[in-house]
C-alpha cells in the first residue's frame, strides 16, 4: 500500500474535531484532506444567521463553558466577541415561581456530596446515589433535572464518577460560568479555516464516508457524492475519524478489519439525546411578568420542556426551550409543528399565560432534528455507570494509521462540548505528528 498512498491524512468529518485536527495538519505541512457528509462545515455547531433576530440562534452548540484556552485563545487572535450569560435561575413549579434561594444553590449542595462519595471511592448511577440521601423532593428532582438536562443524560444510567470528574474539569476553567460568542459560534469555525491555502482541494463537503480499509501502513477511505452518488476511493498513511458516536454505534461506516476494541468502547458509551427550540415573539413575553424579566435560567417541572433561558444579559425576543429528560423520548420524530404546541402549552403554564396569546405572538421556531439527523444521530455522549475508561478506549488508535477524535473522545473531563471537541482533534493530530 505504500507506494500508492496519495495523501498523509484523511480527516473524516467537519466539526470542530476535525476541523482543529485539519488546522493542525496543514499548518505541519501535511498533504491533507477532510471528508464530510453534510454540504456545510460545523457538524453539531449551526448557527442561524437571520436578519429579523438581533442575535445568532443556535442549534447546537451555544455556550462556552466556562475559559477553555481552546476557545479563548481563538477568540482573542481572531478577535472575536464573548459576552457572560445571565446566570439567576429561577425554579417554577406547577405554574409557580419558587421563592427560595438562586435553584442553582440547592443543586450545589447535591454536587458537593456527590464529589464526597466518588471521592470515598464509591461507582453508581446518579439515581442510585440520589436514593441513599433524604434530599427534600424538590432538591432531588431539580438536581436530576440539572444532571440530565446539562449532560443528555438519563439519571438511571449516567456514572456518577464521570459527573465528578467532569464536574472537576470544569471548575478548573471556571465552568460555573457561561458565556456566549457574540456572532456566533460558527464564527470559531471560520477562524479554524483562516490560513488554510488551497481549501478546496482539502476540505471536501458532501462526501459520504461509507468504508475504511486499513492495515498497519496505511488505509484507503471510500466515500460517496451525496450529490451526483459517484463513489470514490482514496488512500492515505493515516485515517482520523471524528463522526459522532451516535453514527458510529450506528455502523454507519464500514471498517475492515474493525477495530473491535474501539468498536467496543463506543458501544459502551451512550449518546444523549435532546429536544430544543429556539421561540422569537413579537416582545419578550416572559419580561412581562415581573419574577422572569431578570431570569438567565427557568427551571420548570412539566413533561417535556424542564429548562429554559433567555438571552440575557442581551434584550432580546427568543426563548430557547431544552428537553433532555424523561418527556423527550416522546418528542423525538414528531413533526416540528407538534413540537411547538408542546413547548407553547408549557410556556404558558409557566408564564401563566394563555395559548392562544402565546401562538398569536410568535413570529418563528427554530429547531434542527438532531436524532432525525443520519450524520449526528443524536446529542452528545455519556458515560454510563461501570463504564469509566470507555472514552480513552475509543482515543487509543488502531495501529499507526486509525484515530478516533471527537467529543466522545475526549479524556479530561471536557467531553460532550465544543472545546473538549478540539481539544481531541489536536491531539489526534499530534499523535499523526509524533
Ligand atoms: C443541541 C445541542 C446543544 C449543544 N450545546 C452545547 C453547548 O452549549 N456548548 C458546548 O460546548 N457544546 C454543546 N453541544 C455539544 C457540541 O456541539 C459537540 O460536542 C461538538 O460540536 C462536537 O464536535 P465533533 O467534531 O466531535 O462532532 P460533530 O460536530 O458531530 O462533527 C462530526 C462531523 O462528521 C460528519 N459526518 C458524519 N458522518 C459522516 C460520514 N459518513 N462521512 C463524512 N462525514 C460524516 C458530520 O456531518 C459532522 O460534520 C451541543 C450539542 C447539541 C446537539
Amino acid at each position: 500500500m505504500k507506494n500508492a498512498l496519495a495523501l498523509d491524512v484523511i480527516i473524516i468529518g467537519a466539526g470542530a474535531a476535525g476541523l482543529a485536527a485539519l488546522r493542525e495538519l496543514d499548518r505541519a505541512g501535511k498533504r491533507v484532506l477532510c471528508l464530510e457528509a453534510r454540504d456545510r462545515i460545523g457538524g453539531r455547531i449551526a448557527t442561524v444567521h437571520d436578519s429579523l433576530s438581533p442575535i445568532p440562534i443556535e442549534l447546537g452548540a451555544e455556550f462556552v463553558h466556562g475559559r477553555p484556552r481552546e476557545i479563548w485563545e481563538i477568540a482573542e487572535s481572531a478577535p472575536l466577541q464573548l459576552y457572560s450569560c445571565m446566570e439567576h435561575a429561577i425554579q417554577v413549579r406547577d405554574g409557580k415561581p419558587q421563592t427560595k434561594a438562586d435553584a442553582w444553590l440547592q443543586v450545589d449542595r447535591v454536587m458537593k456530596d456527590l464529589e464526597a462519595a466518588v471521592e470515598s471511592g464509591r461507582e453508581q448511577t446518579f439515581s442510585e446515589f440520589l436514593a441513599q440521601f433524604d434530599y427534600p423532593a424538590d432538591v432531588k428532582e431539580l438536581a436530576t433535572s440539572y444532571v440530565e438536562g446539562f449532560n443528555a443524560a438519563k439519571a438511571d444510567v449516567i456514572s456518577i464518577a464521570s459527573i465528578v470528574k467532569d464536574q472537576k474539569a470544569a471548575d478548573a476553567i471556571d465552568g460555573d460560568r457561561a458565556f456566549r460568542l457574540m456572532n456566533g459560534y460558527d464564527s470559531v469555525l471560520h477562524w479554524m479555516l483562516q490560513g488554510i491555502c488551497d481549501l478546496d482541494r482539502k476540505l471536501q463537503l458532501n462526501s459520504q464516508v461509507r468504508a475504511v480499509r486499513w492495515t498497519q501502513d496505511g488505509a484507503t477511505v471510500e466515500f460517496v457524492s451525496t450529490q451526483t452518488g459517484a463513489v470514490q476511493k482514496i488512500s492515505a498513511r493515516h485515517v482520523i475519524v471524528t463522526v459522532s458516536l451516535g453514527v458510529l454505534q450506528a455502523e454507519a461506516i464500514r471498517f475492515e478489519p474493525e477495530p473491535a476494541d474501539i468498536l467496543h468502547a463506543a458501544k459502551q458509551l451512550r449518546f444523549g439525546e435532546v429536544v430544543r427550540m429556539i421561540l422569537r415573539f413579537e416582545n419578550a413575553v416572559w419580561e412581562e411578568s415581573g419574577d422572569f424579566a431578570e431570569a438567565g435560567f427557568l427551571l420548570s417541572d412539566e413533561k417535556f420542556f424542564r429548562a429554559w433561558w433567555t438571552p440575557l444579559p442581551v434584550r432580546a425576543r427568543s426563548i430557547t426551550a431544552w428537553s433532555s429528560g424523561p418527556g423527550t423520548g416522546e418528542l423525538l420524530g414528531m413533526p416540528k409543528a407538534e413540537i411547538v404546541k408542546r413547548a407553547i402549552q408549557e410556556l404558558s403554564h409557566i408564564l401563566s399565560m394563555r395559548e392562544r396569546q402565546l401562538n398569536e405572538l410568535l413570529r418563528a421556531a427554530y429547531f434542527h432534528d438532531w436524532h432525525g439527523d443520519e450524520f449526528a444521530r443524536g446529542a452528545y455522549s455519556y458515560v454510563p455507570a461501570h463504564a469509566m475508561g470507555a472514552r480513552e478506549a475509543l482515543a487509543r488508535p488502531a495501529g499507526n494509521t486509525l484515530y478516533f477524535a471527537g467529543e466522545a473522545a475526549e479524556t479530561n473531563g471536557h467531553s460532550a462540548t465544543v472545546h473538549g471537541a478540539i481539544a481531541s482533534g489536536r491531539s489526534a493530530a499530534a499523535q499523526v505528528l509524533l
